[in-house]
């Protein structure tokens, strides 16, 4: 096909919007690919509708490949499925819902475990029917606290949604695998620097979990890896190794010490360094107790939870969220603080706690015999040589202290360095949450019913037009792996001659004849402007037909690399065509 820019619906932009931090989202909006409508939600002009045309045929691609079998659902769906998963209301604040002019509950699809599982549950019914991986393309719908970065994170998105189910865990897990793989051609092929990533299961509780994230420096997950190992995991995923537990008989007794403004880790260690109690303490060496409250998704009231630390460490709210999902977590306010007078903000010890029977958890570094300064529940007061198992006994274990560089990789070879990426995908065995909320089984061959066991495998695809942007780009503008480009030659006319456009006209018809995409650039406008938006739109190759024809030749170039060839008019095509081929 030939899409001429003459009459393609396109004005390219010389300003950044305003709005724009990162560079896909400039470089998106200014090559007239996409539109802002409303926070969290664009609209796809004709280049933009391309690729990520380009990307579904990808993704549906493989997806077919491993035997999946594509389906659709409305997004407009009725709250009853969602209501007998809970879901309804763990979704909290992220789903939108609207009633009809009867007044019934309905919800735009933010995921749709629930209707595949109930669809399912309504067609088969044997154990020969299973393994079935099924899927759709579709339109998903989350009220995100914060839509950002342009068709990064909005509030309507085009997701690829599969579903596994089958009838016990090795299926499952062959399933899994299925997809690892089917996602790894996909990325692959859309040129995707990614790491795979283990995760938490998030809003889904399930076991084997994996993100795949582009890397990218504004990427708004945090990953570490191990360089020696190639562990590498989301770091909400990242348990800490606990120490050996130490004798406690040979420790000194707890003393409190009264030691004068100091409600901060720093300004306690400098007191302690100062009091001439004949050792040196770090931060390190102090137990930091923050507060929050808790709540069960079905429950009205909070409940309080104090979370220790070691004082080097800051509490990572994320981690502590994913470490206590689905409960719920915030921190306390004043009002909080006003209603339980034993908590004195600054000097909060695990003695108050204990003995007003509020549930304290710990960092998996404080185990029996270590010892530690804390505070002493009373204003201007600290406990030294506190000591776990001895003088305080958690409840519990919690992963909520921040992962920094440099801390022992959890497969216990070498040490973590951070990076950052956007997720593209993720892939997680579900188990049997939905199958059991729905009582999806199958009839064995012995007449008695199997439980049906789910995957759950999400792919971002209107994400990954702006990922793909983040990664190939420069700065003049885009530069689009071959696979997904609007066109695959973008034809400039570099000339008013009617000779030079007889000669692009022709060619043009002669790679569309040989089934190349052209995008001619056939505008009044001058040469200048028109090279200036063949590197803006970003098509890898681009065809320059100006004052050489005269002497027989045009001029390609490769967008990416800037390189320039000169070849014959007459080879022109056939150099295209095995050029783009390969
Ligand atoms: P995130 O942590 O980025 O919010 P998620 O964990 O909520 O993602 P999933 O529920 O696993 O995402 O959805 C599957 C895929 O859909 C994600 O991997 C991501 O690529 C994409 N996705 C999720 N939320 C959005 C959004 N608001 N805008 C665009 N794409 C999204
Ligand atoms: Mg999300």
């Amino acid at each position: 096909m030939i899409t001429r820019m003459s009459s393609l619906f396109l004005r390219t932009l010389r300003e950044n919007p305003a709005d724009a931090e990162l560079p896909s989202h400039k470089l998106l909006v200014r090559a007239g690919y996409v539109r802002r409508v409303a926070p969290g939600g664009y609209s796809w002009l004709p280049l933009g509708m391309r690729v990520l045309r380009n990307i579904e045929r990808v993704v549906r691609e493989e997806m077919d490949a491993i035997g999946g079998q594509e389906i659709q659902f409305p997004a407009l769906l009725p709250r009853e499925p969602y209501e007998a998963t809970g879901r309804w209301t763990e979704y909290g604040p992220n789903i939108f819902r609207l009633k009809d002019r009867k007044g019934a509950d309905y919800l735009l699809g933010p995921t749709h475990e629930e209707l595949f599982a109930l669809t399912v549950k309504g067609e088969y019914s044997s154990y020969r029917d299973f393994p079935v991986i099924l899927y759709q393309v579709q339109t998903k719908y989350r009220d995100e606290e914060r839509p950002r970065a342009g068709i990064l994170r909005t509030r309507e998105f085009v997701m690829k949604d599969s579903y596994s189910f089958d009838l016990d865990d090795d299926g499952l897990e062959r399933s899994y695998q299925l997809h690892r793989q089917a996602y790894i051609k996909l990325f692959d092929r859309l040129k995707l620097d990614y790491v795979i990533v283990s995760a938490m299961s998030g809003s889904m509780g399930g076991s084997g979990s994996e993100e795949f994230l582009a890397e990218s420096e504004f990427g708004e997950d945090t990953f570490v890896r191990c360089v020696e190992s190639g562990f590498a995991a989301n770091v909400e995923a990242v348990t800490t190794p606990a120490p050996p537990a130490e004798p406690i008989e040979d420790k000194p007794q707890a003393q409190v010490h009264h030691t004068p403004n100091t409600p901060t880790i720093e300004t306690l260690v400098d007191f302690l360094n100062g009091a001439g109690l004949g050792r040196t303490f770090s931060a390190a060496d102090t137990l930091k107790n923050v507060m929050v409250k808790i709540r069960e998704p079905s429950e009205k009231d909070w409940t309080l939870l104090g979370v220790g630390v070691p004082g080097d460490r800051e509490v990572d709210m994320k981690r502590l969220e994913a470490g206590l999902y689905p409960t719920e977590v915030a921190l306390l306010d004043d009002a909080d603080f006003a209603a339980n007078p034993f908590l004195v903000k600054g000097y909060i010890g695990p003695q108050a706690l204990r003995d007003n029977g509020v549930r304290y958890l710990v960092d998996p570094r404080i185990v029996t015999g270590t010892v530690w300064a804390t505070g002493a529940d009373k204003v201007d007061h600290h406990v030294v040589d506190l000591v776990c198992g001895r003088d305080f006994t958690p409840d519990g274990t919690i992963e909520a202290a921040e992962v920094r560089e440099g801390d022992p990789s959890p497969d216990g070879v070498g040490t973590l360095v951070a990076a950052r990426g956007i997720e593209v995908g993720h892939i997680f065995q579900l188990g049997r949450k939905f199958t059991d909320a729905f009582e999806v089984d199958a009839l064995g061959p012995d007449s008695k019913p199997i439980r049906i066991t789910m995957g759950s495998y999400g792919v971002g695809v209107s994400r990954l037009v702006a990922s793909i942007a983040e990664q190939h780009h420069d700065e003049l503008g885009l530069v689009w792996p071959r696979e997904v480009a609007p066109a695959d030659v973008h034809v400039v006319i570099a000339g008013k001659d009617e000779s030079v456009r007889d000669g692009a006209e022709k060619l043009a018809a002669g790679l569309d004849a040989a089934g190349i995409e052209v995008l001619l650039d056939d505008r009044q406008s001058s040469p200048g402007v028109k090279f200036a938006d063949a590197e803006l739109v970003g098509v890898p190759t681009i065809l320059v037909v100006g004052r050489g024809l005269a002497n027989g030749v045009v001029e390609v170039k490769d967008r990416a690399s800037g390189e320039r060839t000169e070849v014959a008019v007459d080879d022109a095509v056939g150099h295209l065509v095995k050029l783009i081929r390969g």
